[in-house]
């Protein structure tokens, strides 16, 4: 379906981004990994993909905090492949706190690879598939795009700007073949969520595990976490035929989460 497409999911060295890259690579895309990690188990991950779907694959280790970075990785992918269909906007981070203490240099981090990075991608994106008539923006929010939790202020407020975000893009592109989409997962266990598991443990004497079963019940009626190649299958999706219509959405993969 996506035998010749070349696809850039942000922070793909871990996590969701890594199921979205596997999953649009079993697809046949060429794939730009992005994201921090050794150098070593990057390599390994990027010949796994390569290998096991028989698909060109890249490394970039550009830091998404940085927009000047962004817009360059943008432009190396074209220079390098004549071509860009599809970005994923997904490298995030984490840090809760009250808003009281919530430190400012965390506030500004999380704002720069949440929502700006997703800015600096789409403007150096939109270009190019617009020339091609032809492209697919995905960015990864979170259920926190759409309600939120105490002690996320910035988590919470760049999430809520990437849908708002991703709203505006999809009105601008409408009509010209390209279309731009957030998914919004619920809790996914990543290293970006075991650390929250692992905090809940300490704070309340519990094990990882009653500490996992709690964030779920807490707010996801599934009772169970959602999976990277779920997520992978959603991107999928907005890529494929069916979604040309699919466009300045938010698309809830949360266990019902939202619908509280
Ligand atoms: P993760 O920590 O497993 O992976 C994050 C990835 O981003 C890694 O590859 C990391 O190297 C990369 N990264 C971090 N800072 C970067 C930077 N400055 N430049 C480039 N890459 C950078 O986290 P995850 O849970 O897979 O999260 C991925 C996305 O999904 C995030 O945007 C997160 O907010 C969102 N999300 C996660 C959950 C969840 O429950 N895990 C739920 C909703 C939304």
């Amino acid at each position: 379906m996506l035998s010749g497409k070349v696809a850039i999911v942000t922070g793909s060295t871990s996590g969701i981004g890594l199921g979205i890259a596997n999953e649009l690579a079993k697809l046949g895309a060429d794939i730009v990994l992005n994201g921090f990690g050794d150098a070593g188990e990057v390599e390994k991950i990027r010949r796994g993909i390569a290998l096991e779907h028989g698909v060109r694959v890249v490394y970039n280790g550009d830091d998404m905090s940085k927009g000047e970075a962004v817009r360059g990785m943008i432009d190396a992918t074209i220079k390098q492949f004549g071509h860009l269909d599809i970005l994923v906007n997904n490298a995030g981070i984490q840090f809760t706190a009250p808003v009281e203490e919530f430190p400012p240099a965390r506030w500004q981090a999380i704002l720069d690879i949440n929502l700006s990075a997703a800015f600096h991608g789409i403007a150096a994106a939109v270009p190019q598939m617009r020339k091609q008539r032809w492209g697919r923006i995905v960015n990864i929010a979170s259920a926190h795009g759409l309600v939120a939790s105490t002690h996320k202020a910035a988590y919470v407020a760049a999430k809520h700007g990437l849908v708002g975000l991703t709203k505006v893009v999809g009105l601008e592109t409408a009509g010209s073949g390209v279309t731009c989409n957030a998914v919004c997962p619920g809790w996914v266990r990543t290293p970006l969520v075991e650390r929250q598991i692992s905090d809940m443990a300490t704070d309340k004497h519990i094990t990882q595990k009653e500490a996992a079963n709690e964030l779920l019940a807490e707010k996801q009626p599934s009772l169970e976490f959602v999976s990277p190649a779920q997520l992978g299958g959603t991107v999928a999706f907005l890529c494929s035929a069916a979604a040309d219509q699919i466009t300045g959405t938010a698309i809830s993969v949360d266990g019902g989460w939202t619908a509280q």
